[in-house]
């Protein structure tokens, strides 16, 4: 034992009936379904591990210095509650699931909060709060230019409904808002811009940085309630858990929120009602009423990568696959497994930046799957995923694809063009 920080009492009043829950059960199915324990068969990488040290720490046999850095080796991907045997047999009657993700989070922020620190993250948020948007690899960022996308597109600021855009597609990937800004015109969807988008926040409380996550978060429903936003459309699941749940957290009367089975959520303070809406759920709906036609075709064979965050987070699986056997042309071969068991693409929760070799690895492992299935094109809905994704694809002779993206083709939409900035 060191003689070094230990959780105070707060901390272990949240999270210890969570921590000896599982120590106690030693099922620990989750170690084979965790992707980071896939690729370092490190015992203090898995889950069983994230519980057990609150235990620990509890019974003072370890710091929070000697376990801090364990914590890294986690995407936030949710796949160790799913496969939770915990979760699987107290989930349906009792909506018990097993909290790794919040116990990993809740020790990250506590780290921080005891400046032991990581410094590729610290160098993120850092960064981010200088530039009020994420440090985006290989372009450079100014806030300023967040929109700049969205240039000639003649999309107003404000109004009821807006798209909130996330820092990789409005900097690196801006062929994804554009495919979404011509999809939702159109079906007739009016929507318009922010008048100053901030990054969500949600990167910089996956890293443990919750009060810088708050300031982001303030700054972003400041702006929404000053044009009279009533519906926020998000295109990247990482903006979409931030808003669903940490800005929830934040900001919504206790209670107001959502039904736990309903896939939108509302946001409800004294003076707003914002509804938080993912765009594969939107362009469904659009494709089942008949406003948006999916008529150019795309023959390809392609599998789907679930989003971590949608599937085994938030339960979006349905409507991405409605959208995929709506374009004409394409083979859909869904995945080989259950669909909630869908594997991570490694590029969540702060990994790439502390653990760029770990997400490279968890990506080539993501491709394999989607070679067993004998597929050309592997679609995806996550911008942050598609980068780690391609590349390994391009070691497979498989293409990765936006989802939206191939909306906007297949619905024949002037000036669709794939690619990065
Ligand atoms: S959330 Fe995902 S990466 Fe984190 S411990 Fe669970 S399975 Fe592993």
């Amino acid at each position: 034992m060191t003689d070094q920080v230990s959780p105070t009492g707060a901390f272990i009043e949240q999270w210890r009936d969570h921590a000896y829950a599982c120590f106690s059960s030693g099922h620990k199915f989750c170690r084979n379904v965790c992707p980071v324990m896939g690729v370092t068969q490190n015992e203090n990488h898995s889950p069983t591990a994230f519980h057990a040290n609150v235990v620990a720490m509890e019974q003072g046999l370890v710091s929070l210095e000697d376990v801090a850095r364990d914590y890294v080796h986690c995407t936030q991907c949710g796949a160790c509650e799913t496969r939770c045997p915990n979760t699987l047999m107290a989930g349906d009657f009792y909506r018990h699931r097993t909290r790794t993700v919040d116990v990993v989070k809740a020790v990250r922020a506590l780290a921080v909060d005891n400046g032991i620190e990581q410094p590729g993250w610290k160098h993120w948020v850092d960064e981010t709060v200088r530039a009020r948007t994420e440090p985006v690899l290989d372009v450079p960022i100014e806030q300023e230019r967040v929109a700049e996308w969205a240039d000639g597109l003649d999309l107003p600021i404000g109004g009821e409904t807006i798209l909130f855009v996330d820092c990789e597609a409005a900097f690196y990937r801006t062929s994804l808002p554009k495919a979404v800004a011509g999809v939702l015109k159109a079906a007739g969807v009016e929507f318009g811009l922010m008048r100053e988008q901030w990054c969500c926040g949600g990167p910089a409380r996956e890293m443990g940085y919750v009060a810088r996550a708050r300031e982001f978060a303030e700054h972003n429903l400041a702006d929404w309630r000053a044009t009279g936003v009533k519906r926020v459309i998000a295109l990247d699941p990482h903006d979409y858990i931030a808003f669903t749940e940490d800005y929830v957290e934040y900001f919504a009367r206790p209670g107001t929120a959502k039904h736990p089975e309903d896939l939108r959520s509302r946001i409800v303070g004294d003076d707003y009602d914002i509804e938080i809406v993912y765009i594969t759920e939107l362009v469904a709906e659009l494709i089942r009423e008949g406003r948006l036609k999916l008529t150019v075709p795309i023959e390809v064979v392609a599998t789907y990568h679930d989003p971590c965050r949608l599937n085994k987070r938030k339960g979006i699986h349905e409507s991405p696959r409605e959208i995929l056997r709506a374009i004409p042309g394409l083979e859909f071969r869904d995945v080989d497994h259950v669909t909630q068991w869908a594997y991570c693409s490694g590029a969540g929760g702060g990994l790439p930046v502390e653990r760029p070799d770990l997400t490279e690895a968890i990506s080539a492992q993501r491709l394999d799957h989607a070679a067993n299935l004998e597929v050309d094109t592997l679609v995806s809905q996550c911008v942050w995923s598609e980068r780690p994704l391609s590349k390994a694809g391009a070691d497979r002779g498989i293409e990765v694809r936006d989802l939206m993206e191939m909306v906007a083709e297949s619905a024949g939409i002037d000036g669709h063009v794939e690619g990065t900035a």
